[in-house]
């Protein structure tokens, strides 16, 4: 799996030239982000973080990612469509984990009114790693499928002539030919624009929903771009502003500050954090609507950790996408071993098993946004806290990925330049559409490789862990 350049990285001085040129390049490219110290404005913008050289990547895994991910965009639709396979799977987890349990609960007040919503709009993101096996052979393994507000699909369609620059700088004009173009924001935009059209109201907006703390915003607004480029207006609110100004006619139809909004894309909504009581509300008053969520509710749960583990029950995938047996084998050839904590006999076993082993495993809350998993000792700890009570089931277990880590060296702003070992997560973005029950559009719209030293057990880019990368097929 070694890159073609391991000759070059203990070369100092070309690679302090290399470092320059890159965060240059980046800057010239757009591979933005705004600063810690003022995250709600663009008038002093630094580069996002990202490698020096790109990552080799096996090319069969690659590919085999790709192959899949119209599957699972069909799987992740299926579920959506599924009410008691959803009320099934969360039945525990909601008992004790508050933050899935209001979810659910908007999806079963949404449903008893009945939908007003008849086109869906699903962007995903499949995440991966490359587990080496016993005899060293990598295999592509899921560690997670992002359903909403998947990010960096902006940012990294930049980082390609970034470092496709950097390879010619250190002499490898041949490597660089190799990189391949990746735009998942053009892709992403398509699908909503499709929503959009669908929704058949020329004068309605897009609204991408946003944070009170907007850093990424230059990863957003690729997107944005690409909708207004196809004449399709956006516009950026937050959820106390949809609170305080959105309303509903009687056709249900979202109306914010006297204009119709045709599609809510969710760059928000998806931690505890993000919701007061009055943002609750103001995403409930979005999911009564009519206009296309990305993600509607239903969608949101169906990605979470502990459908993930259902998921991998014997069976399971087969009910959920009867008549494509295909499908399921190359879905179920990407899961690693997932343990369910239901209380009972099955997760008294699972509980055992990670206490005795926990370097095996990795315990996983009903967390997302990096930062939230338990590994090794703080693992054991945690769950021979709470074996015996419910409050195991708030969480999932999971074989732990070994990936074989590679050197590289990590830009950030402020840091100094030193070489660490890696180690990388591969991720497709999946785009669909439905219209009624006819899926319209079903798509892989390119892919986002983040990197990270080993030493960091967890966490994504915007945690401040791993930075973007680009894949060098081998
Ligand atoms: P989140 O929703 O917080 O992104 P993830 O499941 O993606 O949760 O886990 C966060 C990070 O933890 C991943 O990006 C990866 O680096 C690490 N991680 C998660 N699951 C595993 C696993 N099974 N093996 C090894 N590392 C993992
Ligand atoms: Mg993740």
């Amino acid at each position: 799996m070694a890159a073609p350049w391991e000759d070059v990285l203990r070369d100092g001085p070309a690679i302090r030239e290399a470092a320059a040129v890159a965060v240059d390049a980046a800057l010239l490219q757009g591979v933005l982000m705004r600063t810690e110290g003022q995250p709600n404005d663009s008038d002093v913008v630094s580069f996002a973080p990202f490698t020096l050289l790109p990552s080799a990547v096996p090319s069969a895994l690659f590919e085999q990612a790709y192959a899949v991910q119209q599957d699972f965009n069909m799987l992740v639709d299926a579920i959506s469509q599924n009410k008691e396979f959803l009320e099934h799977a969360l039945a525990s987890t909601i008992k004790v984990d508050d933050f899935t349990a209001r979810l659910f609960r908007i999806h079963t007040q949404v449903l008893e009114e009945g939908l007003a919503q008849s086109v869906f709009l699903g962007i995903n993101r499949s995440d991966y790693m490359f587990d080496s096996g016993v005899d060293g052979t990598p295999a592509l393994k899921q560690i997670e499928i992002n359903t909403i507000a998947a990010s960096f699909g902006g940012l990294t369609s930049r980082t390609v002539a970034v470092h496709g620059q950097v390879l010619k700088v250190l002499g490898k004009p041949q490597e660089a030919s190799r990189l391949l173009p990746n735009n998942p924001s053009r892709g992403l935009a398509l699908g909503i624009a499709k929503a959009w059209e669908l929704y058949s109201s020329p004068s309605a907006v897009v609204m991408f929903l946003v944070e009170e703390v907007q850093r990424n915003i230059f990863d957003q607004r690729c997107v944005e771009n690409e909708l207004w480029n196809r004449n399709i207006p956006v516009i950026r609110r937050r959820f106390r502003d949809v609170f305080e100004k959105g309303s509903l006619d009687e056709a249900r139809r979202l109306y914010m500050d006297g204009k119709e909004v045709a599609v809510v894309y969710y760059r928000e909504g998806y931690v505890p954090s993000n919701y007061s009581e009055q943002n609750w509300e103001a995403r409930l008053l979005l999911e009564r609507s009519r206009a296309v969520k990305c993600p509607d509710i239903a969608t949101q749960l169906a990605g979470t950790k502990k459908v993930q583990q259902e998921l991998s029950r014997p069976g399971t995938l087969e009910r959920l996408l009867p008549g494509r047996a295909e499908a399921v084998t190359r879905i179920r050839a990407t899961f690693a071993g997932l343990y369910s904590l239901d209380m009972g006999a099955e997760g008294d076993t699972v509980a055992a098993m990670a206490i005795t082993d926990p370097d095996r495993f990795v315990l996983k809350p009903q967390r997302e946004g990096g930062g939230n998993n338990l590994y090794g000792e703080e693992l054991r700890q945690v769950l021979e806290k709470i074996r015996d009570s419910p409050q195991r089931t708030s969480y999932i277990l999971m074989d732990k990925i070994k990936p074989r880590p590679a050197l590289n060296y990590l830009l950030r702003a402020h840091s100094p330049l030193q070489v660490s070992e890696c180690v990388s997560e591969l991720g497709i973005f999946g785009v669909y559409v439905r219209q009624g029950s006819e899926l319209v559009l079903n798509e892989a719209a390119g892919h986002l490789l983040r990197t990270k030293a080993v030493e960091h057990a967890d966490g994504g880019v915007a945690a401040g862990v791993a930075v973007l990368d680009t894949p060098f097929l081998v």
